[in-house]
C-alpha cells in the first residue's frame, strides 16, 4: 500500500508540482488547488492516524514522499510538510483542538505553521523575546516571527514565546495560535531566491489573547521537546536535499543523451561523463546519511547524532552537485524548465532551516567526542 502512494506522489510530483513550478521560480504563487490536490493524496496527513482522517503512514514513508515531492519543489513539499507537522502534533495533544482544526488542515483549506525564529534571534532560540504573560483568562502573546514557512498565508502557528526572562530556555513554552485572531497582523517576507512555494513570511503578535488550554507544552518541557523534533524535521530535509540532486541528475542524464557538441552527444564526451558520474558518487554518499538517521527517527530511536550528520551531507551535496550539474547543461540549464536555478536557492535556504550547518557541525563534533569519550 505504501508503494501504490508513493507511485502516486511520483506521479503528482512529475505532472503537476513540476510542471506549475517552472512559474513559481519566477514570482508566480501555487494555485490552491494544488493544495487541494495534495490533500486528497493524502501528503498533509502522511503520518496523521487513519481513525483522525490521514494515511497513518510511518516516518519512513514522509521522508520518501518529501523526497520525490522536492525533486519537483523544495517550496512547496516544504509548505505541505509543515502543515502536516502540525495537524500531526494535533492529533496528540488532545481530541478539541484535533476536531476544531484537522478537517480544514488535511483537506488543504487551511496552511499551518512553527514559529520560533525571530527578527534578533535565530540559532539562539533560548535568546526569544516573543513574551507570553500569564493573565486572568489565560496568555497574552507580545512579539513578532519571522522567516516562518507558511508564514504569509498560514491559518494556524505553533508560536514559541518566554514565559519567564529572556534568556532562560526553561522559561519558553509552546502555544496554539489562531493567526486570524485579533491582534496578529502577517507578512510576506520575499528575497531574491525566490520562495512564493514556502510562502515565508512573519507575523507580529500584539496583545493576543489565548485561553489556557492553548499552552501545548509548559515551560520547561517545550525547549527539550522541540529540540527532539527537530532530528525528523533534519532527516527528511537530507532526503529533500537527495531529491533535488537526483532531479537534477534526470534532467543532465536526458538532455547529456540528446545534446550533440563537436559531433557527438555530450555524455560522450569523457569530462562531461567524469562529472556526472561524480555527481552520482556524492548522491550515494549522501543517502548512506540520510538512511541511517530516517532508521534512528523511524524506530524512535536517539537521532540526534545521526540526524546533524545527514542534514550537513545531504545540503553540502547539493550545495555542491546542483550548480556542478547546471554546468553539464550548458546555458539551457537556466531556463525555468529545468529544476535546477530553484533547486540552488533551495539548497542554500535548505542551509539555514532546522539548523544552520555552521551550528551543526559543532554540534556533531561534540556529539562524536562525548562517544568518543
Ligand atoms: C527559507 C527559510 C525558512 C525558514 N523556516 C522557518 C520556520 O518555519 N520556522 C522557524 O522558526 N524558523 C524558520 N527559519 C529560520 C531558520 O531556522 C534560521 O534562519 C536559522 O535558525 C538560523 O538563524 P539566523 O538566520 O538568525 O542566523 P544566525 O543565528 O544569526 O546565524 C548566522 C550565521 O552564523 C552562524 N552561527 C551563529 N551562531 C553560531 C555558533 N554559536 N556557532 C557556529 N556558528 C554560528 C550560523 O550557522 C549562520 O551561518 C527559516 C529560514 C529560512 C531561510
Amino acid at each position: 500500500m505504501s508503494h501504490a502512494f508513493l507511485d502516486q506522489v511520483a506521479h503528482f510530483a512529475k505532472g503537476r508540482v513540476a510542471a506549475e513550478a517552472a512559474a513559481w521560480s519566477i514570482g508566480a504563487a501555487p494555485e490552491p488547488a494544488l493544495y487541494h490536490e495534495a490533500a486528497a493524496l493524502g501528503l498533509l496527513g502522511i503520518e496523521v492516524p487513519e481513525e483522525m482522517g490521514g494515511r497513518g503512514f510511518g516516518f519512513a514513508i514522509r521522508a520518501a514522499a518529501l523526497e520525490v515531492l522536492a525533486g519537483a519543489d523544495f517550496g512547496f513539499a516544504m509548505s505541505l510538510v509543515n502543515t502536516h507537522n502540525i495537524a500531526l502534533r494535533l492529533c496528540e495533544v488532545g481530541q478539541d483542538a484535533a476536531a476544531q482544526y484537522l478537517p480544514d488542515l488535511l483537506s488543504g483549506r487551511m496552511h499551518a505553521c512553527t514559529a520560533l525564529t525571530e527578527p534578533g534571534t535565530g540559532s539562539d532560540f533560548a535568546a526569544i523575546r516573543t513574551t507570553a504573560r500569564q493573565v486572568a483568562a489565560g496568555w497574552e502573546l507580545e512579539g513578532e516571527k519571522a522567516w516562518i514557512i507558511n508564514g504569509r498565508q498560514a491559518g494556524l502557528s505553533i508560536v514559541y514565546a518566554q514565559c519567564a526572562e529572556v534568556g532562560d530556555s526553561s522559561g519558553i513554552a509552546a502555544f496554539l495560535v489562531d493567526l486570524n485572531a485579533p491582534g496578529v497582523t502577517r507578512y510576506a517576507i520575499d528575497s531574491a531566491f525566490s520562495q512564493t512555494s514556502l510562502g515565508t513570511g512573519g507575523f507580529y503578535l500584539s496583545g493576543v489573547k489565548l485561553p489556557h488550554e492553548a499552552m501545548l507544552a509548559a515551560p520547561g518541557t517545550a525547549f527539550k521537546a522541540i529540540l527532539q523534533e527537530i532530528n525528523a524535521a533534519r532527516t527528511y530535509v537530507a532526503a529533500m536535499c537527495n531529491g533535488m540532486v537526483q532531479a537534477a541528475l534526470d534532467s543532465a542524464a536526458a538532455y547529456g543523451a540528446e545534446r550533440c557538441s563537436f559531433g557527438k552527444p555530450l555524455n560522450a564526451i569523457p569530462r562531461w561523463q567524469t562529472e556526472f558520474e561524480a555527481a552520482q558518487a556524492a548522491l550515494m554518499q549522501a543517502r548512506r546519511a540520510t538512511e541511517q538517521a530516517v532508521e534512528k527517527v523511524a524506530q524512535g530511536a536517539d537521532a540526534q547524532l545521526a540526524a546533524a550528520e545527514a542534514k550537513i551531507s545531504s545540503v553540502s551535496c547539493a550545495q555542491a552537485q546542483l550548480p556542478r550539474l547546471l554546468q553539464l547543461m550548458g546555458a539551457e540549464g537556466l531556463r525555468p524548465g529545468h529544476p535546477f536555478t530553484r533547486h540552488i536557492a533551495a539548497a542554500q535556504m535548505a542551509g539555514f532551516t532546522d539548523g544552520a550547518t555552521n551550528i551543526l557541525k559543532d554540534r556533531v563534533a561534540r556529539l562524536t567526542a562525548r562517544k568518543e569519550s
